[in-house]
């Protein structure tokens, strides 16, 4: 409860000499004084479960002589990158607003959602790709919704139990599946399904416009690397044709030959 302090720290005089609180007691001043005795939810990290929170607990309920100190603990897990350690200290930081420049805010919340908070997420190009072509196969079914219609309970059941994001996503894929085949209420329900965390939020324009500016190609240089593709193809030189047709899916261009043309689009 009581440290002592060091010369730079600081202090205040007490029968044990120069000290300060210990941190796990100004967590407990500090929720008293802004939220009460008692209060919904405690949130922090795995690694904070012991001491410090079971210090927290048994502080707050003998200074406020109650049964319980907070009525729900919410112990996040860590997030790895390329299954490392995220610490200021290895210089692997992701700031949010980096990030938000970069990729797509649907996107980020996707990958972020895509585990359990308990359970550790790694971060990674392959995540990030993954979570992208989900929203943009997601994108076949959207409609731009008037009003947000009811999702069936048995849909959001996964969230009421822990916040089971991962069976949420589970089943934001089924009502996909189901509004593909089915009418404009299946569809009126997937995408309202996707709105309630914060997916499809944007209509179909601006999703378009986000995948046009991540790619890294002119369309002038599209329609010229097409015809150098045909050549190829004409001269029976398909190797080379098929690096073409490549090169461009890495730029996020994918090409179609229909009828003795050759289409485009992003992909
Ligand atoms: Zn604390």
């Amino acid at each position: 409860m009581w440290k002592p302090s060091k010369d730079n720290e600081p202090s205040w005089e007490s029968p044990w000499g120069k000290g300060r609180p210990g941190w796990h007691l100004e967590c407990s001043v500090m929720s008293k004084k802004y939220l009460g005795d008692k209060f919904d939810i405690h949130g922090g990290g795995r690694d904070l479960i012991f001491p410090h929170h079971e210090n927290e607990i048994a502080q707050s309920r003998c200074a406020n002589e109650n049964e319980v100190f907070a009525n729900y603990w919410v112990h996040n897990g860590f997030i790895t990158m390329s299954n490392e350690k995220m610490a200021k200290s290895q210089g692997n930081i992701l700031k949010i607003n980096k990030l938000k420049n970069e990729i797509n805010g649907q996107v980020l919340r996707l990958a972020l959602i895509s585990a359990h908070y308990k359970q550790a997420l790694d971060w990674n190009d392959k995540l990030i790709k993954e979570s992208q072509n989900t929203i943009n196969k997601w994108y076949e079914s959207y409609i731009n919704l008037k009003k947000s219609v009811l999702v069936p309970e048995e849909y959001l059941n996964p969230l009421y139990d822990d916040l089971n994001t991962p069976g949420y996503i589970a089943n934001l894929h089924k009502l996909f599946e189901k509004s593909q085949k089915g009418d404009l209420k299946d569809k009126e329900i997937f995408v309202s399904a996707c709105n309630f965390v914060g997916l499809l939020n944007e209509d179909k324009d601006k999703w378009s416009d986000f995948k046009k500016s991540k790619v890294s190609i002119t369309e002038k240089e599209i329609l010229a690397k097409i015809e150098e593709r045909n050549k190829a193809r004409d001269s029976k030189n398909y190797k080379e044709a098929d690096k073409i047709r490549n090169e461009l899916l890495d730029k996020g261009i994918s090409i179609e030959d229909k009828g003795g043309k050759t289409f485009w689009k992003i992909k």
